[in-house]
């Protein structure tokens, strides 16, 4: 099939790191690999922020990238990319009207993508295919006047539900979301993201010295993430160190906001000797961070589908997590580690106390985690899934080897 994947602002070929380059990038770039290495045709368009990249970059891994002009040839935050969406949707219709290279469907990433494949819809037909990987209204309903989305964004992702013709939820709660949003039942699948679990095993080398009471949190350094939290609780758990892996590189933490913050708050709370930031880590040495580690903890205010617990899980790491979003679906309670109620950090110290107290029982919940992250959560079986919708909009048939061979 040929496969148009839209992520306006989240490139599969950017670095990650900062406030806005996290997992809709590896979930795209992750994707996009496995479903050309199903045999598919895949092509990611993604908006031009740079006059320095070629107009189409050929990923290693087998798919196409296009840097489509709208808006100014510049990095911008994604919450200032809506006016230029019209643009970029009638940009794609006159590429695929032109040729030589037009999609059998379309899979549009984040709201403001939906809204360029509509526009494109309208000028060149073809089914159309949504994953919101963050939803508004869960957004505004925890960071309130902190949002900075733009005011449209809940009624644009609502009408998008309803005009798009396939919508993809990650997890449970985004599914129950979107049916409280309005979105038609019938029109929404629940089909998970995954993790790589040959680069994510628990034999490798390990990133930092052995030492007992190690707990690693991984994510980009923005408040949601709620590494306040884990800071609160590292002053109930004096023999533990935290360490809180991503942002921007090394060299940039000490101007970064939410660095500074939580590095007062360490000094404040007299935990800063145990509290240590690494800034961005490369994708290739994460499974050696989390190798490091005892525990993973995942204190964030909501997560829409959270790959950070998935990669532990995959490495044998028993994760502690707030229970919201899809980290409910991913650790399972007492069985991978423990789901403890959302911002209670008392609940979350006394959970990893005990935990890192029991070096049995996190073995125990090590070997369930490998277990279930390659039983359930493998990108070529999302890939799969995908496919079948696809299939089911298009028509389109593939051959039963192409299914199968990722
Ligand atoms: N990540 C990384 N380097 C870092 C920090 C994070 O490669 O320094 C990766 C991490 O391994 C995960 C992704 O970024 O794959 C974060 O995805 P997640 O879904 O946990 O959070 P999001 O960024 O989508 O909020």
């Amino acid at each position: 099939m040929r496969i148009a994947m839209i992520s306006e602002h989240a490139s599969p070929l950017a670095a990650i790191g900062g406030v806005d380059a996290g997992g809709q990038n590896l979930h795209v770039a992750e994707l996009a690999t496995a479903l050309s290495a199903a045999g598919h045709d895949v092509c990611v368009y993604t908006r031009r922020d740079s006059d320095a990249y070629p107009d189409t970059v050929r990923a290693a891994s087998g798919f196409t990238v296009v840097h489509v002009p709208a808006g100014p040839p510049r990095r911008l935050p994604k919450d200032e990319l809506l006016p230029y969406m019209g643009e970029f949707g009638q940009w794609l219709a006159a590429s695929w009207t032109a040729g030589p290279w037009a999609p059998d469907v379309v899979h549009s990433h984040f709201w403001m993508s939906g809204l360029a494949a509509l526009t494109a819809r309208s000028r060149y037909s073809v089914p159309v295919v949504q994953t919101y990987h963050a939803l508004g209204v869960v957004k505004r309903r925890y960071q309130g006047a902190l949002d900075t989305s733009p005011a449209q964004r809940i009624s644009y992702e609502r009408i998008l539900g309803k005009q798009v013709d396939q919508v993809i939820a990650q997890c449970s709660d985004e599914l129950a979301e979107l049916v409280a949003l309005g979105v038609p039942r019938r029109s929404i699948r629940l089909i998970p993201s995954g993790v790589d679990a040959t680069r994510f095993t628990p034999s490798g080398p390990s990133a930092l010295p052995r030492r007992t009471g190690r707990i690693l949190s991984v994510g980009r350094l923005v408040e949601r993430k709620g590494y306040a939290d884990l800071i609160e609780a590292m002053r109930l758990l004096p023999d533990a160190e935290a360490v809180i892996v991503g942002g921007p590189p090394a060299s940039q933490l000490k101007d970064d906001p939410v660095a500074t913050h939580l590095r007062w708050l360490a000094q404040e709370r007299g935990v800063a000797d145990r509290i240590r930031l690494t800034g961005a880590v490369a994708r290739e040495e994460m499974p050696e961070w989390y190798r490091s580690a005892d525990l993973v903890a995942c204190p964030a205010w909501y997560e829409p589908f959270g790959l950070t617990p998935l990669e532990a899980m995959a490495c044998g790491v028993p994760v502690v997590a707030y229970a919201v979003g899809g980290l409910v679906d991913t650790v399972v309670d007492s069985v991978t580690g423990y789901l403890v109620p959302p911002r209670d950090y008392r609940a979350l110290a006394k959970t990893l106390r005990e935990l890192l107290a029991d070096p049995v029982r996190r073995l125990e919940f090590g070997a369930a985690a490998v277990d279930r992250a390659a039983e359930c959560y493998s990108w070529s079986r999302t890939a799969d899934q995908l496919v079948a919708v696809y299939q089911q909009l298009t028509r389109v048939e593939v051959p039963v080897e192409a299914v199968s061979a990722g």
